[in-house]
């Protein structure tokens, strides 16, 4: 459609939210707008570089690639341009009034859930494009797409509401934004001011930036300097720019490799697990380079999908430098250079584990999650990271972990297998019946606290050779204590455990004098291969069909446990009471499992019982 005339357009109603919060925002950093442009016009010229490879037409072809700003403070305007790929009026249409930012859709979503006066988090979130409005009276996008067919447009708007586009002859290409400054803004009209700003956020923006005619940036591509030669300022400045974020990195890895790949790669562990606090699921965003090139910035199979937090650049001179994202997928080039990554940043994390234990727990405590989903998805390097893996257990203090490895090495005799319970923390593990059998035989276990902990587990299977059995497994075989005095006979046991078993009926599957028990006088073991209780708890809680089905548990009784003893002498005398003794007993081992679904039946029959004292 072509149209001299201005055609006005509305903005997508999410936009004209997010320009009406940006408009009326108080935010102080209100600079944050030039670092925002200047990074869209470095996309801009990185997407024209990679259009180059394989379009022979492109319009204006002899452009440099580079950003100029400008500024005029009698006019108070800013101006900031690109010789980039620019933009059609279709295009102008789809990228500027249509939310397609992440950053702006998550600010939005934080916004929703109830941050709604924090507009600090604009900063935060980085608005893109729309950040221009928080200086700008109006804000003018002149552009010219790479397209030699298309005509040029010019694209206005003072940010309520609505925007005009109109042709607009004689146009270079890319796109030049114009912003008319609020007077309390006129500020960004001024050339120290802005190069103070150019000079903070846009160090590494891998094209030259021009302000007033004059070069402001010295490109670095800090990935290939000697790192004996680099300060950690440096390091950090460059983390804050490239991952576009605003904490310091908790860890860094710089290496370079010459065999089997040339490689250099800078690679950040953030402060932070976003995913942990409730954002969204994070994207793979270590940049992929070939001789300081960018191939692509978010490429999704350089790295195991475990990696996804973190941040950096890989340089790879092996790579064809006219690789194109869309081919990047299919090479096995790729794959080498993930594996060759991938083994180098986990040689380094183990290095990290022994030699700064304090700052990988804390490093595990916030990442962690990471290495269990790598541990149980990723088969390739599987055997490296569960030696990375830590859990509290019943030999280390709270708060402090051990190793499978370690674990390993503290077992003794007939401990063949690794032993793990599944709860919500260590008090209620420790509380639990499954601990004692385990703790009179001096067998150690690991306590797992996280809910994907058992899915880990099941999935990880062993580790040097031995099994990792879950504890409250009725497979679990133990070996013999000495039977202490005053037990009740086996005589006796088989007596009371056939009249159990046909009182509870369908409610266990099994009744049987227990090798486990110590203080406690009952114990429900899992009958179920399939769901164990802690599954079962979650898809409850999740509603998930199956968690409905009736419950059977095995269980074990403790014949040296008065209560046990009691009920045997009971049994034939009253049975009344003494039924109503058993359903409480295997309550409680329910309760103890976490699985008692209904706990209305046993408040009645302890009414009733409680009658009889
Ligand atoms: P983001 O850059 O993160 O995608 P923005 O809201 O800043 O989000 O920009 C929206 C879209 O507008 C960009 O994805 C891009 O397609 C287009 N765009 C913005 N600035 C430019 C520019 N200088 N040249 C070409 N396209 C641009």
């Amino acid at each position: 459609m072509s149209t001299a005339t201005p055609q006005k357009f509305e903005f997508q109603a999410e936009i004209s939210q997010l320009l009406d919060i940006v408009t009326h925002s108080l935010y102080t950093e209100k600079e944050i707008f030039i670092r925002e442009l200047v990074s869209n016009a470095a996309d801009a010229l990185e997407k024209l570089r990679h259009t180059q490879l394989t379009e022979k037409e492109i319009f204006d072809d002899r452009l440099t690639l580079e950003i100029n700003v400008t500024t005029d403070d009698k006019a108070k305007t800013i101006t900031i341009q690109d010789f980039g790929i620019g933009m059609t009026r279709a295009e102008l249409v789809e990228n500027l009034g249509t939310i397609a930012h992440s950053g702006s859709k998550a600010f939005l979503k934080s916004l929703a859930e109830g941050d709604q006066k924090n507009t600090n988090l604009i900063g935060q979130f980085g608005v893109g494009f729309y950040s221009a409005f928080m200086v700008a009276k109006t804000v003018k996008v002149y552009s010219h797409s790479w397209r030699a067919a298309e005509p040029g447009h010019v694209w206005t708007s003072t940010g309520s509401g609505s925007y005009e586009i109109e042709e607009s002859d004689g146009q270079r290409r890319g796109a030049k934004i114009v912003i008319e400054l609020k007077d309390d803004c006129a500020d960004f009209s001024q050339d120290w001011k802005v190069k103070e700003i150019l000079e903070r956020y846009s160090a590494f923006v891998s094209f030259p930036i021009n302000l007033n005619g004059k070069h402001v940036n010295a490109i670095q591509a800090l990935w290939l300097r000697n790192k004996n030669e680099i300060k950690d300022e440096e390091y950090t400045a460059f983390y804050k720019f490239q991952a576009h974020a605003f904490d310091e990195p908790r860890l860094r890895l710089h290496f370079s490799a010459d065999a089997p790949l040339s490689i250099n790669a800078l690679l950040f562990v953030p402060k932070e697990n976003t995913e942990k606090l409730g954002f969204s699921r994070l994207e793979q965003s270590v940049a992929l380079y070939c001789r300081k090139v960018l191939i692509d910035a978010k490429p999704k199979n350089l790295l195991p999908e475990w990696l996804r937090f973190l941040k950096g650049v890989v340089d790879s001179e092996d790579l064809p430098l006219n690789i194109s994202r869309e081919t990047m997928q299919d090479k096995a080039l790729i794959e080498k250079l993930s594996k060759v990554i991938t083994k180098r940043f986990l040689k380094f994390l183990e290095d990290e584990a022994k030699n700064r234990p304090d700052a990988y727990a804390e490093f595990y405590t916030e990442f962690g999650i990471f290495l269990k989903e790598g541990a149980a998805m990723d088969f390739t390097h599987k055997d490296s990271i569960v030696k990375l893996l830590r859990f509290e257990s019943s030999l280390t203090e709270k708060g402090k972990t051990t190793s499978l490895a370690d674990y390993v090495s503290r077992m003794t005799g007939d401990h063949r297998e690794i032993y793990y319970l599944v709860g919500p923390n260590r008090a209620a593990i420790q509380s639990g019946p499954y601990l004692e059998a385990f703790k009179a035989r001096n067998l150690e276990v690991l306590f797992c606290y996280e809910a994907v902990d058992e899915y880990v587990m099941n999935n990880v299977r062993e580790f040097d050779g031995k099994k990792l059995a879950a504890a409250d497994h009725a497979d679990v075989k133990l070996s013999e204590l000495p039977k202490p005095e005053g037990a009740l006979s086996d005589a006796d046991v088989a007596t009371l455990t056939k009249w159990m078993k046909d009182t509870l009926d369908a409610r266990v599957s099994e009744v049987k004098a227990s090798d486990r028990l110590v203080d406690s006088p009952v114990l429900a073991l899992n009958a179920d291969k399939f769901i164990s209780p802690h599954m079962r708890r979650m898809m409850k809680a999740m509603n998930k069909d199956g968690s409905d089905t009736p419950l059977r548990v095995n269980l074990e009784i403790n014949p040296r446990h008065a209560v046990v003893k009691r009920l045997f002498e009971t049994h034939a005398s009253s049975p009344e009471k003494a039924k109503l003794v058993a359903e409480q007993l295997l309550d409680n081992a329910l309760i103890s499992a976490g699985l008692l679904d209904d706990a209305t039946a046993m408040v009645a029959r302890i009414n009733k019982l409680l009658e009889s004292v």
